[in-house]
């Protein structure tokens, strides 16, 4: 069965990262939630899309460069009022839910990983508990390298547009093996069923991105991928489960 990420904690029907989507997002059938984490100055773990919180919330600034309680202190938009979680919050909501983590480990405001950081989020998991329910996700193959340095649990390569065009499918699935990366995630609009037979061909996992629409959701169905992400996880749930529903 193709497992369901619920991207960010559902943005489309909860907002970004939201308390709401979280909690929402650790009752339903969904196999996996997807979430991005960067570091404060201060030591904390901060689960937020972007590097800064300029975009999704009242706030400015790069998270990176403000203590815990800064960051804390803004809202996000359109969450009722509610402030960005920290990661042992987030493991809080998840601890007895069946529903497993797909953590994406961020770079910072420049683009560059953060130093260090992959050993701050696995200690955290660790020490939370919950690592062994964790897969890692990037866009970065020296993340992932790292991460493969660092502890061993399923890594994903998030492959962005841009650059599987720049590489191609050839060039893409040499890196991911050379790296020993076993996952490739694609956009699923960059998503066919020639581009998964290659990389299956090549013995690495299959799944997509960025699933939102029922259009989207449908074709990730339809080719049969391993996982995908989509914004709107009930709505994924439903198409789904109206695919294995016993006929009448
Ligand atoms: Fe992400």
């Amino acid at each position: 069965m193709t497992r369901i990420a619920s991207h960010r904690g559902g943005t489309l029907e909860y907002g970004d990262s939201t308390p709401a989507g979280f909690r929402a997002t650790a009752q339903m059938a969904v196999e996996e939630v997807e979430f991005d984490l960067h570091p404060t100055a201060d030591g904390a773990i901060i689960v937020h899309h972007d590097a800064t919180l300029d975009k999704t919330t009242d706030s400015k600034g790069a998270i990176v460069t403000m203590t815990k309680a800064q960051v804390c202190e803004a809202t996000i938009n359109c969450s009722g009022g509610a402030h960005p979680l920290t990661l042992p919050q987030l493991c809080a909501i998840f601890r007895d839910s069946p529903v497993d983590f797909r953590c994406e480990i961020k770079p910072g405001p420049d683009g560059l990983p953060y130093p260090g950081f992959v050993a701050q989020v696995v200690d955290a998991l660790e020490g939370e508990g919950m690592v062994q329910r964790t897969t890692f996700s990037s866009f970065l193959i020296a993340t992932l390298d790292d991460l493969a340095l660092t502890i061993d649990r399923p890594r994903l390569w998030l492959v962005s547009p841009p650059v599987l065009r720049q590489l191609g499918p050839k060039a893409m699935l040499e890196l991911a093996q050379a790296y020993e990366v076993p996952e490739i995630g694609v956009h699923v609009d960059t998503a066919d069923a020639a581009l998964r037979a290659q990389v299956q061909d090549a013995g690495l996992d299959f799944g997509v991105w960025a699933a939102h629409t029922a259009d989207q959701i449908d074709a990730a169905l339809d080719l049969g991928v391993k996982v995908f992400t989509t914004d709107r996880p009930s709505l994924a749930i439903a198409r789904r489960a109206a695919r294995t529903a016993p006929a009448t």
